[in-house]
């Protein structure tokens, strides 16, 4: 196996585009996709990014106003891992509406829970593409042999969009694609069906593993386990540690949690992302065969 040489993807200028939202499907109790008609067959790389202006949708402008002034700042647009595939007509994002729980949220979500809404059919929506570094290099089978995909919750999205791209247009057909995704429950697991598909029809090159931390797997077969992963566990999925590539997506500690904790001496809880970066550190992945995105 070579050393990891990056083979640049082209940079595409990015643009503001307008769009309409044709359809939407709710994937989870608190989690629908959206596919936006841009006029064009989108250009992008499978798992890359988008961002949307909250302030496009007048029914958010008294909350904006309000929260504007709570924070003393403009509200910023906020970014969404495409869950299509460059080859699809239309662009998806997978949207999970956040909570507020006072007893650790500043502010209510602005902007999910109205996207992850039935509201959103037929609208038009503005916005910004396409990015993120999130994408796997045009010659990765050159440098791998297995892909491990270590997601949580919604962080699914940009790594369901990489695997489709890969396995549906049978990409670098010598690299295995390895999933573990955690969630809490049965319930939130997103794309269970679609995933599931993929690993019967492509059962040389896709395994994948649920991990749920809430819920008991019962009968759900061998490919359900209860717990967070372990270093010890995810050492057993990896042909190769020297050789492996990661994909890490899901939550991490927040720059406002890291910022409260600041305040209160009390440390912040430990999220997916930095057990990922522990597990990664103990297999002694290489820095160059590790991408990872955060989502708050
Ligand atoms: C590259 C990238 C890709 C992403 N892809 C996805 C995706 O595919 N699907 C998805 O569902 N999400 C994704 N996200 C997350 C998404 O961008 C939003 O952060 C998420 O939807 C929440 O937005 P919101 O407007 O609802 O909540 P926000 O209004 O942003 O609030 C979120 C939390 O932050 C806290 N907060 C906000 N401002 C402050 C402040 N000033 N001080 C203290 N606390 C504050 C709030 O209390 C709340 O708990 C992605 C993020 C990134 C960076």
């Amino acid at each position: 196996m070579t050393e990891p040489v990056t083979v640049a993807k082209k940079p595409r200028p990015l643009r503001k585009l307008e769009s309409r939202c044709v359809d939407v499907v709710r994937n989870t109790h608190d989690t629908v996709t959206l596919h936006f008609d841009t006029g064009a067959q989108p250009e992008y790389d499978a798992g890359q990014f988008i961002s949307i202006d909250p302030r496009q949708f007048p029914e958010l402008s008294r909350q904006i106003a309000f929260l504007e002034h709570l924070k003393g700042k403009r509200e910023q647009h906020r970014a969404y891992s495409m869950s299509s595939a460059p080859a699809e007509r239309y662009v998806a994002i997978t949207v999970k509406a956040e909570t507020f729980d006072p007893k650790h949220d500043k502010y209510p979500p602005l902007l999910s829970p109205f996207l992850a809404s039935d509201a959103m059919k037929g609208r038009k929506v503005a916005f910004v593409g396409y990015t993120g570094a999130y994408t796997l290099d045009d010659d990765h089978g050159e440098q791998t042999s297995q892909v491990l995909h270590l997601c949580a919750g919604s962080g699914i999205v940009p790594n369901y969009a990489l695997l489709k791209d890969e396995l549906l247009n049978r990409k670098n057909p010598s690299v295995k694609h390895t999933m573990v995704y955690v969630n809490k429950t049965v319930g939130d697991v997103i794309f269970e069906a679609e995933l599931q598909q993929m690993a019967h029809d492509f059962p040389e090159r896709f395994d994948l593993v649920h991990c749920l931390t809430r819920d008991e797997p019962g009968e759900r077969g061998a490919w359900w386990r209860k717990g967070r992963p372990t270093a010890e566990w995810v050492r057993s999925l990896v042909k190769d540690p020297t050789t492996v590539q990661v994909f890490a997506c899901g939550a991490a500690i927040t720059k406002h949690q890291r910022h409260a904790a600041e305040e209160t001496g009390i440390a912040p809880t430990p999220r997916f992302m930095e057990g990922v970066e522990e597990i990664v550190h103990a297999l002694g992945v290489d820095k160059a065969r590790f991408k990872s995105e955060e989502f708050g």
